[in-house]
Order: structure tokens, then C-alpha cells, then sequence
């Protein structure tokens, strides 16, 4: 017999869930088959023009000018080109920059995992 109640008991949460699905389909019929004209709309603040309304600013125009490292043409505030930066990027990323990010990788992996290690004993 108390199986038998634990297993009722055990469904409620079943019945509750089934209760709430019925009673969110109602609403949701509810509310598409009243008209949405019987709703006042909502309050909207009126449009006040600008009194201060000054003219859009407009951008400097700067006269395009040439790539330092090979002479192509570009847009003003630049000073080289965008092959000529990626160039100039590859050549400071060289390899022993990789080699001190490698070293300090392994230092600090193994400062932490020694650490854990040592904690460990
Ligand atoms: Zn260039």
C-alpha cells in the first residue's frame, strides 16, 4: 500500500504540469480571439522638433597620400600601406619571440603543476 502512495505522490508534479499546459493554452486562445482594438494604446511622448538643430558636422576631407615604403596610394592618415604593415608585423613577430612565450609557458606550467604537486604530499 504505500507503494501505491508514493507512486501517486510521485505523479503530482506530472498533474501540476499538465494543469499548467492547459491553463497557458486557454490564455493563449484567450488572447488571440479577443480583437486588439478593445486595447487603448499605449501612451507615447509627442515628437518635439530639436530647437538647437545644428547642421551635421562634416568630415575632414584629407587628401590621400602615398605608402612610405612602396608609393601606393592611400587614404590620408595612414602612413603605410596595408601589405607593407603586414610585412612590418611578420618581421617583429620573428622566432624567438615564439621561443620567449614557449619558455614562459613551460615555467609557468610548471610552477603550477609542481606547486600542486608539492601541495599533494
Ligand atoms: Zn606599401
Amino acid at each position: 500500500m504505500p507503494n501505491n502512495t508514493s507512486a501517486l505522490a510521485s505523479l503530482l508534479p506530472l498533474v501540476g504540469a499538465a494543469a499548467l499546459t492547459v491553463q497557458g493554452f486557454r490564455r493563449l486562445r484567450a488572447t488571440r480571439e479577443s480583437p486588439r482594438a478593445s486595447r487603448p494604446a499605449p501612451l507615447q511622448p509627442k515628437e518635439v522638433p530639436n530647437p538647437d538643430l545644428r547642421p551635421p558636422r562634416r568630415k575632414k576631407i584629407v587628401p590621400d597620400s602615398t605608402c612610405h615604403h612602396c608609393g601606393t596610394s592611400i587614404p590620408g592618415r595612414e602612413t603605410l600601406c596595408t601589405p607593407c604593415e603586414r610585412l612590418a608585423e611578420g618581421a617583429t613577430n620573428s622566432s624567438a619571440t615564439t621561443a620567449l612565450h614557449w619558455l614562459v609557458f613551460l615555467v609557468t606550467m610548471t610552477a603550477i603543476i609542481g606547486g600542486g604537486w608539492l601541495l599533494s604530499q
